[in-house]
């Protein structure tokens, strides 16, 4: 068996001892004579197993108690409406910072439930820089302060926290949930798609503080209210059952690995190793903001794009898969998770470096 380095944004690379215990635990969970997939969600296996992940989470992020936690699904698109049409309400308006592509699609989007403020945005520098906080032009009446914590696509990623005063402030984290410390006080909500940093798709994480559930517009559904499901323990309706057990040996990983400081040392050596690298040549470049770069997603591009196919292919060669960047901007994009290995960095760049020495 030959495992790749795999840099995709997402779905992406996950720890192999979680995909071994997975493996050794697929047939049989803990004697239970059954996989987790076909356990009952309102068992007692299963519902030890979604505890435990709550529980995990809990402690690894620090999540203060008067904060819900919930396992929804719908993905951070699926939140692009839920969080509007369960915390607009309260005034009617929010504010939103546009720092790319993920944060576009969330002003598209909560369009359709209220008023919506752009209070600042990245377009002026082709969201290559986070607007500096003196910039934005908040509304004090707005329900909430829409963020998005690391823009995926772009690679530019917030290494601050917004003071919105009294206005919570939202963040859609799914591209770095779990990839440093939080204060989560700081944050009236939180979400996130597992599939980057935290297990499979299908399973999104939603942080709530208590006062802020309880305002959905009537035309919320069932299952994506916040209310309900906060009073279900997130079984209002079936949960995604197996991508709560993967998430669950996800923060396992992580906690042994030491917690969020430890990952947050691991993903600044990652991240300096190529950044130094990308810095210091002149056939590659990345053209975000030093103060701004994403520890997860890096893109770049080489001198002359007519050599992209070539140094995809070489990739692919050696075992690095999935670094062609997005569509929308071009180039490469090595994203660079927890799970991804010190060792997958520096093959990558020993890699880059041979391929600008015969093309350079
Ligand atoms: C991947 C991603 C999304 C989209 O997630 P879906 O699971 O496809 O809904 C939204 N926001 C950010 C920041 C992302 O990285």
């Amino acid at each position: 068996m030959t495992r790749v380095f795999n840099f995709s944004p997402g779905p992406a690379t996950l720890p192999e001892p979680v995909l071994r215990k997975a493996a050794e635990e697929m047939l049989d969970w803990h004697g239970s004579g059954m996989s987790v997939m076909e356990m009952s969600h309102r068992g007692k296996e299963f519902i030890s197993i979604h505890a435990q992940a709550e529980s995990l989470l809990r402690e690894l992020m620090g999540v203060p108690a008067n904060y819900r936690v919930l396992f929804m699904q719908g993905g951070a698109i699926g939140e692009n409406a839920i969080v509007p049409m369960n915390l607009i309400g309260k005034t009617g308006k929010a504010d939103y910072v546009s720092t790319g592509d993920w944060s576009k699609k969330s002003i598209k989007e909560a369009k359709s439930y209220g008023k919506v403020n752009v209070a600042a945005s990245g377009e002026a520098s082709t969201f290559t820089a986070i607007p500096a906080r003196s910039e934005w032009k908040l509304d004090p009446e707005a329900s909430y302060v829409h963020i998005c914590s690391n823009e995926t696509i772009s690679g530019v990623e917030y290494h601050w926290t917004p003071d919105t005063g009294a206005v919570p402030l939202v963040a859609d984290m799914s591209s770095n949930i779990l990839s440093r410390p939080v204060d989560v006080s700081k944050y009236g909500l939180i979400y996130a798609g597992a599939q980057k940093n935290m297990g499979p798709s299908g399973l999104t994480i939603v942080i709530v503080r208590d006062d802020l559930i309880g305002h959905a517009l009537p035309i919320c559904p069932s299952a994506f209210n916040y209310q309900l499901q906060s009073e279900n323990d997130s079984m209002y309706n079936t949960p995604p059952t197996y991508a709560i057990y993967i998430a669950g040996l996800v923060l396992q990983h992580v906690k042994d690995q030491g917690g969020l400081k430890a990952m947050e040392a691991h993903n600044k050596a990652k991240a300096a190793i190529l950044y130094d690298y990308l810095d210091n040549s002149s056939f590659y470049s990345n053209p975000v903001a030093r103060e701004d770069r994403s520890l997860m997603n890096v893109p770049f591009k080489l001198k002359d794009d007519a050599l992209d196919d070539a140094f995809l292919k070489g990739a692919q060669a050696k075992g690095m898969i999935q670094l062609k960047g997005h569509r929308s901007v071009g180039g490469m994009r090595a994203s660079i998770y927890n799970a991804m290995p010190i060792e997958g960095v520096k093959a990558l760049v020993t890699y880059m470096k041979e391929f600008e020495v015969q093309n350079g």
